[in-house]
């Protein structure tokens, strides 16, 4: 049997069944197979008397009389009623049904043949209570025996997604059909790792997540499918990564002139976790195989010098550097922070964002070739087509998961499998790291410089709003400087572009009216952004009012406060990734939370910035209380679909197996051995949608 056959071939479904289906995009055998429920209803075994309105029961019972008849009002409805009983009362079972198909004498006496007077029968459903009393609308309603009906069991049903004109009764039963080609799946997962992990047939798993006869069998049936979702995921990252272990690369060296002179210079000492994750890189990129290496650290652990020192190494074997940031902002920062750096060594370091005028650039992409430029730093204008290098050996990102995939992968190939050093202060949960950048080498940067000290966080509300602005007034009597960010809401950012302005002449006359206060927002050239965060660090303001431009990467070390309004409408990662922008010295700094929030979980989630100042912990949160899409940012591209899996839940099952896919990795990482692994992996391949890019601020 063929499973990629269509519907029409399977006996049990009508042509306009089959249509129907195909509205949930259902056209083939092996389609309505995978179409797993979206969530089962358990049904308890009840006697009438007992059953309660909103219960989902089941009930034995004898067939008292048993009704089709056309609707007086509606004629084109048939409706078929059951009055079933059992000893402890009587309850009424109706079902509607739209298709002159149940108009027909043929259905009509099957149905009369099939539900005699005095049948037992099982009656599945949800009971309600109307004028006639205890009823059940589109119930199952099921002939047994007198010895199926005895034997007391929780029913389980599986519910579909479904679309307009489709009924759960309908999948359900198309389902079924289907089913009885369920033998004709072969299971690629050799039966060696089958064993090992515990993992029920493939073929079981699928009929038992439709209809598990018990509950013990549905968890096993799931943990097989959750376990093949993450399992082939796996499987394409680790082939991935072994694909780039196959690249050549270039081998660099890690001690030279250029990296002795740049820490002798470095005004602090690296902390332990900076030099272990340097020692990780500069071994990395000696290898002859290309570096894939993320650095994953909390904000302000110091990411920057250590990017620093990778193309310092890079650059003193010989070759070329790109470092590309998210924003103009950033990549402007890096750009005066590595400048201040590197030209004491004689290198030159050059910028490129979209605002860069067509002559300069003109200039630099002739720089570029001919290989007079080692360092370029830049926003995403680095990967337009004009840019190439004449012998690019390290591409650094910085702030990585606010770019797609398909940028990050354009900025590599701007030259022959170069070293790649990725970076991220957004920590995110093991879950979703092994989800997401399985095929790279991690590491992790778990130390924040000495001296900083934890940044106290507090809640407050409208009306406690002047406290807050007491604290800000005697932060700058102390010389330091504050922010107060306002959210961006992505649907009316006119709106807020006004608000922004309107908070900015606000604060400026009634609050603040002896201190200047700069503005940032999204909306402004780059040029001016470029003024306002030049004005705020040469402490000409004392106070930048901004959008949440500044989220990713700022550094201005004498800003010591920061208040939050509307603070109930960011995540905590991005609460974290904020509130990061303070405590960036031996001071102690402050964040300060404005919330009228009512709702208890906010206020619960905003009650956790108070007490914790973990970026790990708090993602775990987020991930817990939000989903993935939120610990990620608004659209982090390359989530995979998951459907059955669940990254908060099923950690176990995803590190069985990543363990499956590195021993079948090990044994032979082009699968040749397992066709059917390799057809299988094939045949879930990700449908490649458009490539969805962050947003740029
Ligand atoms: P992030 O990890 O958020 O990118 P940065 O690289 O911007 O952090 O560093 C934050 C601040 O800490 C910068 O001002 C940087 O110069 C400083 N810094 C980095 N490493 C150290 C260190 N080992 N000791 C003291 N200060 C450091
Ligand atoms: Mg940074």
């Amino acid at each position: 049997m063929d499973l990629t056959l269509t519907l029409q071939h399977l006996s049990g479904i009508t042509v306009p069944e089959a249509q129907k289906l195909t509205k949930l995009g259902l056209r083939t055998i092996a389609d309505l197979l995978y179409y797993f429920p979206k969530e089962h209803l358990a049904f308890k075994r009840t006697r009438i008397a007992d059953s309660k309105t909103g219960d989902c029961v089941t009930i034995a019972g004898k067939i008292i009389n048993h009704t089709i008849f056309n609707c007086r009002t509606k004629p084109e409805l048939t409706l078929q009623k059951w009055m079933v009983c059992d000893q402890t009362g009587r309850i009424v079972c109706t079902r509607f049904y739209n298709h002159n198909y149940y108009q027909s004498q043929q259905w009509r006496s099957h149905q009369v043949e099939l539900y005699k007077q005095g049948a037992v029968v099982l009656v599945t459903g949800k009971v309600k209570q109307d004028s006639y009393g205890k009823t059940i609308s589109h119930p199952t309603v099921k002939v047994v025996s007198f010895e199926d009906a005895k034997a007391s069991t929780t029913s389980i049903v599986p519910v579909y997604r479904l679309t307009k004109g489709l009924t759960n009764e309908l999948v359900r039963h198309c389902i079924r059909a289907a089913l009885d080609c369920v033998g004709f799946i072969e299971d690629p997962l050799p039966q060696g790792l089958r064993k090992r992990f515990g993992l029920i047939a493939i073929q079981k798993a699928i009929a038992h997540i439709h209809f598990p006869p018990d509950s013990n069998t549905l968890e096993s049936a799931r943990h097989r499918l959750v376990f093949d979702e993450f399992f082939y995921l796996q499987l394409r990252l680790l082939q991935h990564r072994y694909t780039l272990q196959q690249q050549q690369g270039y081998s660099l060296s890690s001690t030279g002139k250029l990296l002795s002179r740049f820490y002798k210079n470095l005004p602090f000492t690296l902390t332990k976790a900076q030099q272990r994750v340097i020692d990780e890189i500069l071994s990395d990129m000696s290898k002859p195989t290309p570096m894939n290496r993320l650095v994953q650290g909390d904000v302000g652990a110091g990411k920057t010098v250590i990017a620093a020192v990778a193309i310092l190494a890079a650059i003193q074997s010989g070759y070329q550097t790109a470092l590309m940031a998210p924003t103009e902002v950033l990549a402007s920062q890096h750009y005066r922070k590595l400048s201040e750096w590197f030209e004491p060594l004689g290198l030159s370091v050059t910028l490129l964002t979209g605002s860069t005028t067509a002559k300069s650039r003109q200039e630099i992409a002739k720089g570029l070739n001919l290989g007079l430029l080692p360092l370029l730093i830049g926003t995403h204008a680095l990967i337009q087509n004009t840019v190439s290098f004449k012998k690019l050996g390290l591409v650094a990102i910085d702030e990585q998961h606010r770019f797609g995939v398909q940028q990050r992968l354009k900025l590599q190939q701007k030259g022959l499998s170069p070293h790649i050093l990725t970076m991220t202060a957004t920590p995110i949960p093991r879950t979703l790291a092994l989800t997401l950048h399985g095929d790279l080498d991690i590491s992790l940067l778990d130390e924040l410089p000495p001296g900083r000290q934890p940044i106290q966080t507090q809640l407050f509300t409208s009306s406690t709003r002047h406290k807050a602005y007491e604290k800000i007034r005697q932060q700058i009597q102390l010389g330091y400087q504050a922010y107060i960010i306002l959210p961006l809401v992505e649907e009316s950012q006119k709106l807020d572009l006004k608000a922004a302005i309107e908070e900015h002449r606000y604060l400026s006359e009634n609050v603040f009216p002896n201190v200047n206060i700069g503005l940032l927002h999204g909306r402004m050239s780059s040029a001016e952004k470029e003024t306002e965060i030049a004005n705020f660090i040469a402490h000409k303001t004392q106070i930048l009012v901004s959008t949440t431009v500044v989220e990713v990467g700022v550094d201005v070390p004498n800003a010591t406060i920061m208040l939050i309004e509307h603070a109930e409408r960011f995540g905590l990662s991005q609460l974290h990734q904020l509130r990061g922008r303070v405590g960036r010295s031996t001071a102690q700094s402050y964040c300060l939370l404005v919330s009228d929030s009512k709702s208890s979980n906010s206020r619960e989630r905003l009650k956790v910035m108070e007490t914790s100042q973990d970026g790990f912990f708090l993602a775990e949160i987020d991930l817990r209380l939000r989903g993935p899409g939120q610990v990620l940012g608004t659209q982090q591209a390359g989530l995979p679909e998951l459907v059955k899996a669940d990254l908060i839940n099923d950690q176990a099952i995803l590190e069985q197996a990543r363990k499956a896919a590195q021993l079948v990795i090990a044994k032979d990482p082009t699968l040749q051995r397992w066709p059917k692994l390799s057809q299988e992996l094939f045949r879930r391949q990700p449908v490649n949608k458009l490539d969805a890019e962050a947003p740029l601020n």
